[in-house]
């Protein structure tokens, strides 16, 4: 029996396309797929697969487009740790004149083991536990974003108990859609970040009566992977509106957050454009005589990274390409229905594109990297690079089916550098304990 004839919903874009939309990207007639000039069949020989391969130039070049497009602007950038948080990336990252967003104790102590300056963070997330609130208070971070009222009072009772005054800013929750994935969306009334558009000016007149806390403005951040600027104008309308109101009551407003969200090209979407964002930022804040800040993440890193893997066979008819990366590896196309490129590493392709579903070997059958997508063919042994995966790849991998992290290589300067090992096997046991009772 025959598989049913697969439906392509979309022209996906071509293996041609895919390489030519990315500066980053080409291919070579005798090595192949090249990533800043280094073949990508060197580093898999060297590593095996599956492994995570970054540019350093495209992190290095993002940094300095989006700086460009805010300059004039007083805009701090603070990269959001969690899309990619290696060290070797924070340090370009620091080298490129940005701090840190951080959601964990483990993201602020990371930032700082790259050297980002304390005052050079903040620090967002819906849950601070009064750990982390003590670790950033005794780090002196920048500031602290607060997400309600009650973590409003925690962090007011714990610095006035270490005698410090927090500087803090209210993170509004302005309900606006942003026209993302359900599960990326984060600005709207039912999502469960930040504060109430609607309570934040009574929050804010209360917390500049606690001690331990200064309350400086507002921030924001409607959800990731946004592509249109409409979103951004109008929450970034309405928090100019609130900063308005709280300074005709009197308060001191000095800074405004505006969060992350910057979609890239997965696809054939255009990405954001960041003098779009530098232009909606000015267009609602300028002359304000504010500090403003961004929180961009897979902006400045997604199209940094790439995930290879090997062709363990292809199965019923050619219908299934079964890879050696999984779900493990990178779970966005299971989490998010993401589209990740796939490309062949080879200098040519074996035949005309067809259509198939790109899989990986874990037992769930949302272990699937691409459906019905028209690919090239690529026979078993032969290798593909799953594009645009330098933001929320290597951060959300896991052992999955006892399967070790993958290993990761950086390029720079046309040659490349391990930056992490493949993780043993053993490993994945090393910290369980057989109790004696099953002795
Ligand atoms: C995740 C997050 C970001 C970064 O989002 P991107 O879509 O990766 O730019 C910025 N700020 C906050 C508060 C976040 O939670």
């Amino acid at each position: 029996m025959s598989a049913p004839a697969p439906q392509i919903s979309a022209a996906d874009p071509t293996t041609a396309e895919l390489i030519a939309a990315r500066p980053h990207l080409k291919r070579h007639a005798m090595d192949g797929l090249l990533l800043d000039g280094v073949p990508l069949n060197a580093i898999a020989d060297a590593l095996g697969t599956p492994c995570w391969v970054y540019s350093a130039p495209t992190i290095r070049r993002r940094l300095a487009e989006l700086t460009q497009a805010l300059a004039g602007l007083n805009t701090h950038i603070h990269y959001a740790v969690k899309a990619n948080d290696h060290l070797a990336v924070l340090t370009l990252v620091r080298q490129g004149g940005a701090g840190a967003d951080v959601v964990s104790g483990g993201e602020l102590l990371r930032a700082r083991r790259a050297g980002i300056a304390a005052d050079h963070i903040v620090f967002s997330g819906v849950g601070k536990t009064a750990e982390e609130i003590r670790l950033a208070l005794g780090e002196g971070i920048y500031q602290l974003n607060v997400e309600s009222a009650e973590e409003l009072a925690t962090i007011s009772a714990i610095a006035a108990s270490m005698g410090r005054t927090a500087d803090i800013v209210l993170r509004i929750n302005p309900d606006v859609d942003a026209g993302t994935h359900a599960k990326i969306t984060t600005g709207k009334a039912d999502n469960k970040f930040g504060i109430a558009y609607g309570e934040a000016a009574a929050l804010y007149a209360h917390a500049a009566t606690l001690p331990g806390v200064r309350p400086q403005g507002l921030a924001l951040h409607i959800g990731s992977q946004i592509l249109s600027m409409a979103p951004y104008r109008a929450a970034f309308a309405r928090a100019a509106e609130l900063i308005r109101a709280l300074r005709a009551q009197g308060q001191t407003v000095t800074r405004m957050d505006c969060g992350g969200g910057l979609g890239i090209t997965y696809g054939d979407e255009a990405e954001a454009s960041p003098a779009a964002f530098a232009g909606a930022i000015r267009a609602a804040f300028g002359g304000m005589d504010l500090t403003l800040m961004t929180e961009p993440g897979r902006w400045l890193v997604g199209p940094a990274g790439m995930l290879l893997a090997s062709v363990v066979l292809n199965k019923a008819h050619d219908r299934f390409m079964v890879l050696d990366a999984a779900m493990n590896d990178l779970i966005r196309p299971a989490m998010y229905d993401s589209f990740h490129g796939v490309v062949p590493l080879a200098a040519s392709n074996a035949g005309p594109d067809r259509v198939m579903d790109v899989v990986g070997p874990v037992c769930e059958t949302g272990d699937t990297f691409a459906r019905n997508r028209l690919v090239a063919p690529v026979e078993a042994g032969g290798r593909v690079a799953l594009l645009d995966a330098g933001a929320y790849g290597t951060v959300m991998s896991s052992t999955y089916n006892s399967r070790p992290l993958a290993p990761i290589a950086m390029v720079d300067g046309g040659t490349w550098t391990v930056i992490r090992a493949r993780q043993p096997v053993e490993a994945l046991w090393s910290g369980e304990i057989i109790p004696d009772f099953t002795a």
